[in-house]
């Protein structure tokens, strides 16, 4: 992620999918769907476009998309907003996450994170120029420890960063440790940023709002994705939600980011947001079947796999086929048999690569084609 020098370098999701292009290979690296979401969506995107809804959209989303934001925490999370000023549509997760950071963290503030990691929090804590203190995930459970949690909460920490269910290692975290995040967040006065991009696709356990304990909602910032929710990653829109407070300092980042982005796309996700439940369930459902499809697939390869309870990946051990160092075998893997995957290393702190250096994450939200090409092209490893 960092250069020695200190300086942000490209990200391994951009690398790794270039690399899938250029060698032509099964992309089982970065995480988007090569499918698109519900034809309804589709439909209301054209529309909007062709209805002239291609200007600037408010700063704070479109009126409609917050109501819909607002409904859906409320239906699914139990968690009442203030659309007007609890809820702010962003370019993505992504720019929740930026904006959020660089709006409440002062330098040289601590921000606790999980790790592995999405690749952006270890970016946007250094152009914050804050410290990131990591509690480590531990194959093949991937749940935090609760002491070392405590110990990474001090008076020092701005934000914690919770990410569930989380990438990369498709962990769901327990009531149990979100409760105690909330405690730690009190204790400390610390702010709770909860990245819940992958929410409605659990396939085991059940997905708990941090923001729905008690105590959690007035220090507790939400993100949500559209384009993670309904397989449409390309469109970028996400939100953030939390006490208005929180929130009109994200905002006064997130207008010198980007103003405002993805306009004809705020009404399509509107409508998927008052799909009924039982629509988000079917696509849950058919991603489980892919991540069962995968999951057995490399197992009957001989590699270790741990079971995803939800999201997007399941990460596998190379060591268990006798692959020690996994970042050398992704960058081999697509030109020798045309399968990109991405080493967990690349998610983590320089201090802690070391613990992951044999684990390789593997996107199944793939059309079953793909995936079972990819499993084909596995056999031919030497
Ligand atoms: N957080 C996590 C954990 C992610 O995996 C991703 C990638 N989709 C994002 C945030 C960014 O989401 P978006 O594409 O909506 O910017
Ligand atoms: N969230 C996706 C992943 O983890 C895509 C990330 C990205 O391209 N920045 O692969």
């Amino acid at each position: 992620l960092l250069s020695p020098s200190g300086e942000l370098q490209g990200t391994v999701f951009g690398e790794m999918s270039e690399l899938a292009r250029t060698t032509g290979s099964v992309n089982l690296g970065q995480g988007f769907p090569d499918y698109s979401g519900p034809q309804e969506l589709l439909d209301e995107a054209i529309d909007a476009i062709s209805r002239g809804e291609n200007q600037y959209p408010p700063p704070r989303g479109t009126a409609d998309l917050r109501a819909a934001i607002a409904e859906h925490q409320l239906r699914f999370r139990g968690v009442s907003l203030d659309p007007d000023r609890e809820v702010l549509v962003t370019v993505g997760a992504t720019e929740a996450l930026a904006a959020t950071v660089l709006g409440l963290v002062e330098p040289g503030e601590d921000i606790v994170v999980l790790e592995p990691h999405y690749d952006a929090y270890g970016a946007l804590a250094h152009l914050a120029d804050a410290r990131l203190v990591t509690v480590p995930l531990r194959w093949p459970e991937f749940q935090p420890d609760h002491d070392e949690l405590r110990r990474a909460v001090t008076d020092r920490t701005r934000l914690i960063v919770v990410n569930t269910p989380h990438n990369p290692t498709g962990a769901v975290l327990r009531r149990e440790t979100l409760q105690l995040i909330v405690e730690l967040a009190a204790r400390h006065d610390a702010i709770i940023v909860t990245d819940e991009v992958y929410e409605h696709l659990v396939f085991d356990g059940e997905h708990v709002a941090i923001a729905s304990l008690p105590g959690a909602a007035s220090r507790t910032l939400s993100i949500g994705s559209g384009g993670k929710t309904f397989s449409v990653t390309g469109w970028k829109v996400g939100w953030v939600t939390g006490p208005a407070t929180l929130i009109e300092a994200v905002l006064a980042v997130k207008q010198y980011l980007s103003y405002v982005g993805s306009g004809p796309f705020q009404p399509a996700i509107a409508v998927g947001l008052r799909l009924p439940a039982a629509r988000f369930d079917q696509d849950r459902d058919r991603l489980r079947a892919k991540r069962d499809l995968l999951v057995t697939a490399l197992r009957s390869r001989g590699l270790e796999t741990a079971t995803p309870s939800a999201g997007y990946f399941a990460i596998a051990d190379a060591a268990s086929i006798g692959y020690t160092d996994a970042t050398e075998l992704c960058r081999r893997l697509p030109r020798e048999i045309g399968v990109v995957g991405i080493p967990v290393a690349a998610l983590c702190t320089p201090e802690r690569q070391g613990d992951y250096r044999s684990l390789v994450r593997f996107a199944f939200c793939k059309s079953d084609a793909v995936l079972e090409e990819g499993m084909r092209r596995l056999d031919r490893l030497g």
